[in-house]
């Protein structure tokens, strides 16, 4: 078992990175124990989990005496193969879970790639800067304070972007929606049953409105501003507005219809 591979957390705390799990064993007679060579004690909830699953591992191991030995463990018979790679590899494609975002041109990119990285977990949530050690208060949401702050809780079940989805959903004039993920708030108008042009201009509004929120969330955080929900929808209204009449050159677009929806 490599441990740096297996266990990252806890290979960081290991004082000596070159030592075996059979140097931190000890035997004395019919006694015997562990002597870990922490450089602290694994507290934070990674090391905490690693630590139960390294021990679980651990318990689970029988030890038959000789030396150590690799096992390939991409094939049943333990030894390693070109032909186990190509299978490895060839599975791997079929349960590739990539998404791939229909990126918007009148949309900043800032806001695609926020979308983009929201969708995989890449922002930096109370609970993700937990996982990469960064001291904080606690991992909860920063709007509502019920749940860990992941990006799905954020944009679909915390109760600020459930409000604001209600809203969205009236402004354009379709039935009201939620989501469980990410994901699928960014498939929401593919699967909305609506007509071409206003099916993109909800695909577009949502990812907008994603910033809108991340941007609320951090103005709370680093500014201590509320933001109410009027006023996040009406960021999102103007910022919509503004970047698709300016990026797309639609000059004649009058505010009136934006908000109406009745130039599509
Ligand atoms: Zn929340």
């Amino acid at each position: 078992m490599v441990v740096r591979s297996r266990f990252p957390s806890l290979y960081k705390l290991e004082k000596y990175k070159q030592c075996k799990i059979g140097d931190r064993f000890w035997r004395q007679g019919s006694f015997f124990g562990w002597a870990w060579g922490w450089v602290k004690n694994p507290v934070s909830d990674d090391e905490r989990a690693e630590w139960e699953s390294h021990i679980r591992v651990i318990n689970a191991a029988s030890w038959k005496g000789g030396s150590d030995s690799w096992v390939w463990l991409g094939a049943s018979n333990g030894r390693f193969s070109i032909r186990s790679v190509k299978g490895l590899m060839e599975k791997e494609k079929e349960n590739a879970n990539i998404y791939a975002l229909n990126w918007c041109k009148w949309v900043p990119l800032k806001c695609n790639i926020h979308a983009w990285r929201a969708e995989m977990d890449r922002i930096p949530t109370n609970e993700a800067l937990g996982k990469r050690n960064i001291p904080m208060a606690n991992s909860m949401c920063s709007f509502c304070g019920t749940s860990v702050e992941t990006a799905n809780h954020i944009f679909t079940n915390c109760l600020v972007s459930m409000a604001i989805w209600e809203g969205i959903s009236r402004w354009f004039k379709m039935s009201p929606f939620s989501a469980s993920s990410v994901r699928d708030l960014l498939n929401i108008a593919k699967t909305s049953g609506l007509e071409a042009e206003k099916k993109d201009m909800t695909h577009k509004t949502i990812i907008i409105s994603c910033w809108s929120i991340w941007n609320a969330r951090n103005g709370k955080i680093f500014k201590g501003k509320e933001e109410k929900l009027k006023e996040i929808i009406g960021e999102i209204k103007s910022l919509g507005f503004l970047w698709y009449k300016h990026i797309l050159k639609r000059k004649t677009l009058e505010w009136f219809k934006w908000c109406n929806q009745s130039f599509i």
